[in-house]
Order: structure tokens, then sequence, then C-alpha cells
């Protein structure tokens, strides 16, 4: 295979990560870039019918790149967040209120749509001109390559084109080839579940609070979007799911407004809905062999507590700033590797292992568990400290941010 098109990095993959990434490294380094993947359409960009809350940090490093202006014309705040217990049975949790104030804000985050957010992003890209989109259905071979002193990673698309580049970002979501390239370990697994995700109009206001019910079956989230419009993230098992997901628009909306407790009133249109499979997936690093890996490609969690994206961003700014110490590619990359390693491990960790428990605890009828999560509830009521603590965890603001993520 002779290599056509040599770049200093190239990206694997065109979802949200992969963009931001690639838009952070034009604008933070003098790297040559290639991204790959299919140019989405308005077909394929309709399927996503999710919304990204984007917390503070991610909302700065959105603002540090300069794509807030873009974005903000499609953003509603999120200013506090009601948690009801709706399990049944004996041990009811009591409902838990976080406002924004209690931390000083007006708003703990920003709820964009994915199809707004994903046509923001491309044109961007397009319009970069250090940027080479390379538009392939497909990137099928990926190859890590030792020639002489100087180390390549060799990559083959579909349409049989090839090219090499001296570091590799997998950007390619939950069944990435990359990270199968990379011969990074990893543990997967299956929750049985999966989410129902489109947007509602309403007819009762909803204060910019989203509701977060806690169901047997999973959560059943409400996140506000422009004026009586919301997104739904509604978890449940697979063949629950395909039966409500089949309900003509008025039935889903009545089973909805049941469901959710006619909180905010009739549900008087629904749009697209698209089924989404919940599954946990975890890596012991994050960079080997000139490979890097960003978003769902290092880590997949279910939709709770709106951070999967959310740390695809913190994911991007760490690599960015552990890149700023390497001078060129073209020579050993440990150092960065193991300072990409360092900066991902433990966030990573922690926040997977807490939405894994907090899920489990839904799913599980198992007493000392749910016994656990109600005195939780109730100490996080009674405790105002330990209440800002979590809120400042579930923001991801911790004091060692990666500069891409500081407010300017
Ligand atoms: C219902 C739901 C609601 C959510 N809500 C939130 C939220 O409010 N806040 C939040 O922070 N997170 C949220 N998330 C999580 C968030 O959506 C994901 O973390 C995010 O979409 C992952 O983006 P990504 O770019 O890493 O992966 P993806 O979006 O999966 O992108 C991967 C890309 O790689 C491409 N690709 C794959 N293989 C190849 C290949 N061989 N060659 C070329 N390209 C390839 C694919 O085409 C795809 O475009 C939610 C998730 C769900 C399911």
């Amino acid at each position: 295979m002779q290599p056509d098109h040599i770049s200093d990095i190239a990206i694997i993959g065109q979802g949200p990560v992969g963009l931001i990434t690639a838009l952070a490294l034009a604008q933070k380094t003098q790297y040559s870039l290639t991204i790959f993947g299919p140019k989405p359409t308005s077909e394929t960009n309709a399927q996503d019918t999710r919304t990204t809350a984007f917390m503070l940090p991610s909302l700065d490093m959105l603002q540090n790149l300069g794509l807030w202006e873009q974005l903000s014309a499609h953003s509603a705040p999120l200013s506090a967040l009601r948690m009801i217990d709706d399990c049944g049975g004996l041990m009811r949790a009591p409902d838990c209120y976080f406002s924004a104030n209690e931390l000083g804000k007006d708003a703990f985050a920003q709820n964009i749509p994915n199809k707004n957010l994903n046509t923001t992003l491309i044109k961007e890209i397009q319009n970069h001109p250090n940027i080479t989109w390379v538009d392939t259905k497909a990137v099928t071979l990926i190859e890590r390559h030792k020639e002489g002193h100087c180390n390549h990673v060799k990559i083959q698309t579909q349409e049989g084109n090839a090219y090499t580049c001296h570091l590799l970002i997998g950007a390619d979501g939950r069944g990435s080839p990359s990270r199968k390239a990379s011969g990074i370990k990893t543990k997967q697994w299956s929750y049985d579940q999966s989410a129902i995700a489109c947007s509602f109009t309403h007819e009762l206001p909803h204060n910019a609070t989203s509701i977060e019910f806690h169901r047997s079956s999973g959560p059943l989230t409400l996140i506000p979007l422009k004026e009586h419009h919301a997104s739904l993230v509604w978890s449940l098992s697979p063949h629950k799911a395909q039966q409500v997901i089949s309900l003509d628009e008025t039935a889903f909306a009545e089973k909805l407004y049941d469901t959710t407790q006619a909180i905010w009133g009739p549900i008087t249109s629904v749009d697209k809905r698209v089924c989404f499979p919940i599954s946990g997936l975890k890596v012991d690093k994050f960079a080997a062999n000139r490979i890097a890996l960003v978003g769902e490609a290092a880590h997949v969690i279910p939709p709770i507590g709106a951070q999967g994206l959310n740390l695809g961003l913190r994911d991007s700014a760490c690599l960015v700033h552990a890149l700023s110490d390497q001078n060129t590619l073209n020579q050993d990359l440990t150092n960065f590797e193991q300072r990409y390693n360092q900066s991902r491990l433990l966030d990573v960790h922690n926040r997977t292992t807490a939405i894994d428990l907090l899920n489990k605890s839904l799913l599980m009828s198992f007493l000392p568990l749910k016994i656990m999560r109600t005195a939780g509830l109730n100490l996080l009521n009674a405790n105002k400290t330990l209440r800002n603590q979590l809120m400042q965890q579930g923001l991801g603001s911790t004091n060692n941010l990666p500069p891409l993520m500081q407010a300017q």
C-alpha cells in the first residue's frame, strides 16, 4: 500500500467530539489535520434527535473556540434540576431540588439540539483552511507502523485510498476501530435498556427546570428547550421502548403526559423519536502506540445527569493541553501519551462508576441499595454544603480544568 497523503494528525470520526477536537487542534496547535468520515447530510443529521446539556466548563470551551456565538441562538438555559422518585415501593426517596442560584449562577448548563450543534460544527470545519476532510464511507484499516527511526500510523479507507499520520485520534464512537487498533484494553457491558430521545411541546411553562423521574425501568428526563419546547430521554427495557416508540404521535403524547404526572400540562406535539441502546464501556488507557481516544471511543455511560459529551469535551481539552509540550509529532510520543492518560483516567473512572451505581440503584430491587439511595437523597436535601459539592461535581468544575475550559 503506497501512502498518498501524510498529515501530522488524523482524526477518525465526525461526531461532535471529533469535530470539536479538530477545531480545537486547528486553533491551538500548528499541526496539519485531516478528519475522516462520511460528511453528514440533512437526513443523517435528522436521525440525531438528542439534545446536549452543555455544562459551564464546556460552555467556556465553546466560547474560547469562538463557537458560542452561532450556537447560542439554539440554546436554552437550565437553571434548576428536580429529581422525583417514581420507583414505587415503600422506600420512596424525597424529591430533590438543585438550583444554580445556590452556586451564585443563573444556569448550570445550556441545552442545544444535536442537529443544530452538528450543522454548526460541520460548517465551521468546512470553512477552516487548516482542516482537510476526507469524505469516506468508513476507515477500514488502521495499522500501527514502524519505519526506520520514523513512526507512523497507516490508514486505509473503504474506497481504497491510503494515508499516514504521526498521531491518530480515535473519535469514532463506541465501536471504535481506532481503539481496536491501539491494543488498549477495554471493558464493555450492557444495561438491557434503551433510551427514547425526542423533542416535544407542552402547555405549561417549564421555568428552565429540568425534571428527572427516577423509575424502576431507568430515568425519564425532561430537559427544557426554548419557550414551551423540551427534550425527552426515556430509558426503558428494549422491548418496552420498542412498544412505546411505535405508538402514534397522539398515543405517545398521552403516555408521556401520564408518565410525567402531567407536570408540564398537555403535550401538544412530538417530533421524530429515535431509540438509543444503553451500554457501558471503559478503557484502561486513553492513549498508546500513537493512537489517542476521545469521546465514546473511550467511555460510554448511560444518559443520566448529562455527562457523556461533557466528558468527551474534557478529553478533547486535555488532549490539546497534553500536546502543548510537544514540538513535533515525528518523534517518540510516550511523554504526550502519559500526560494525556494521567489527565483523563481518574475523572472518567469516577464519573463512570457514579453513573453506573445510580443507574443500577434504580434497576435493581436489592433493598439495601434502595435504602442507601433514599438515605443519600435525604442527606442531600438537608445538607447545603453537600448539595453544592455534588452540583460542582456534576458541572465538572474542578480546580484543575484544562486551559481551554477556563473562562477567559
Ligand atoms: C439519549 C441520549 C442523550 C444524551 N444526552 C447528553 C447530554 O445532555 N449531555 C451530554 O454531555 N451527553 C449526552 N449524551 C451522550 C452524548 O450524546 C455522547 O457522549 C456523544 O454523542 C458522543 O459523541 P462522539 O463524537 O464521541 O461519538 P459519536 O457521536 O458516536 O460519533 C462517532 C462518529 O465516528 C464515526 N465512525 C465510526 N466508525 C468509523 C469509521 N470506521 N470510519 C470513519 N468514521 C467512523 C461515526 O460515523 C460517528 O459519526 C446523551 C446520549 C444519549 C444516548
